[in-house]
């Protein structure tokens, strides 16, 4: 359809990194290859009626699109039975344009998780996991196709930053797990989905404007969004400080969940190499300054790398730099590694995770280990994406 995208995809990692804040955090790996076909929820109100009116459709007709898509999931228009069948296609078409296909899929945990490899329009991968828990459903999300972050143990960094996804891309990944909860693609029956996290490949704050474009639409009711509660959303950041601090201005109350993965400037220079740009202090007061102005207690996301980042004195400084804050700003998740072929980065042995929590426990700081949901399934962030395109698997359709 022809309406021209008028806003950007982008959220800063622009070419060139001239001006704002953050402007050049992603720039090096990062190439334009095209923008995803424009779709309902990338569309404002007015751009939505436009359409329409290009269409010949009463402007009401938007609303009973969105209305589908976003309390039943449905982007068959010819299934609304409201809806005119002489408007089912070119609507279908200009509002619901297919953006992701499923390539792949790996069950695990008695197929109580899910991960899809999804093809998009200019043929990149990125992917999903969808996770049953007895109290909850959960969906890891991508927000970019690769990422430019290069940490070194992770898979997807390895593939680099190859574009942002647009909010159209990242809602579908949504609506399409939302659907298939509800018509019992998991064991048990229909379900409701409902948490996600923006934990998959790619870094959110990275995609700043398409992200909270997605955020506001999966937490809206519907016919506006999704209906998923902004408090079951997570979003994990690398520590793009400038991305937290316009995040506290949003004040849509989600969880921030910020990858450390080491406690000292020194170590975490290695492993995460946007510590150079912004340092563990500026993380940590960003941080700090989001749960001061969300109430919301941040995430410490800590993956355990064996005789790396895992020892007693880690645990000491971790423990140390949080409490520098006060009490009960924070909950740390540490997750043992799940290591990518051929790295030398590895998990941490059973008894040094255990010592790990023990000693953020007892300096009063609460800590879960996290479960490897999927680890038997390539689940380390990125690494069916990259398993898949080193195998060049052939897609399906
Ligand atoms: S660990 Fe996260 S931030 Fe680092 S390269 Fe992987 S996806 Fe990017």
């Amino acid at each position: 359809m022809a309406i021209q995208r008028e806003h950007d995809l982008g959220s800063g990692i622009t070419e060139g990194g001239t001006q704002g804040a953050f402007r050049d955090v992603l720039a090096k790996n990062h190439s334009r290859r095209g923008k995803a076909p424009l779709h309902l929820v990338d569309m404002t109100d007015e751009q939505r009626k436009e359409v329409a009116a290009q269409l010949g459709m009463p402007a009401f007709r938007v609303k009973q699109l969105a209305q589908h898509y976003f309390a039943h999931g449905d982007t068959d228009v010819h299934n609304y039975s409201d809806f005119p069948a002489r408007f089912a296609d070119v609507a279908k078409e200009a509002f619901f344009p297919t953006l992701i296909e499923p390539v792949a899929e790996q069950e695990a945990d008695n197929g109580e998780t899910i991960k899809t490899l999804w093809r998009l329009f200019d043929d990149s991968r990125i992917e999903s996991v969808l996770m049953k828990y007895p109290t909850r459903t959960t969906l890891c999300i991508s927000s970019q196709v690769g990422c430019g972050m290069d940490c070194p143990f992770c898979a997807t960094g390895r593939l680099g930053l190859t574009r942002n996804m647009s909010a159209g891309e990242i809602v579908e990944q949504v609506r399409i797990a939302a659907y298939q909860c509800a018509h019992g693609r998991l064991p048990g029956g229909s379900t409701r989905l409902s948490n996600i996290v923006f934990m998959g490949m790619g870094e959110a704050l990275g995609n700043y404007k398409a992200m909270m474009t997605a955020i506001r639409q999966i937490s809206a009711l519907p016919p506006e969004g999704l209906g998923i509660s902004a408090r079951n959303i997570t979003l994990s950041t690398v520590g793009v400080v400038p991305g937290i601090r316009k995040l506290i201005n949003e004040h849509i109350p989600v969880r921030l969940a910020v990858s450390l993965h080491a406690p000292s400037d020194e170590l975490r220079n290695e492993l995460v190499p946007m510590n150079k740009r912004f340092n563990t202090t500026q993380v940590l007061d960003a941080a700090h300054d989001y749960y001061l102005s969300s109430k919301r207690r941040v995430s410490i996301e800590y993956a355990l790398m064996r005789g790396i980042n895992d020892q007693a004195e880690h645990a000491k400084l971790l423990a140390k730099r949080l409490n520098h804050y006060g009490d009960d700003w924070v909950h740390v998740n540490p997750i043992p590694l799940n290591p990518i072929e051929g790295s030398k980065w590895t998990a941490s042995k059973p008894e040094d995770e255990q010592r790990f929590i023990e000693i953020l426990r007892s300096a009063g700081i609460s800590a879960t280990l996290r479960d490897t949901r999927g680890s038997d399934i390539d689940g380390a962030c990125g690494q069916l994406a990259a398993k898949e395109l080193a195998n060049n698997l052939v897609s399906r359709s």
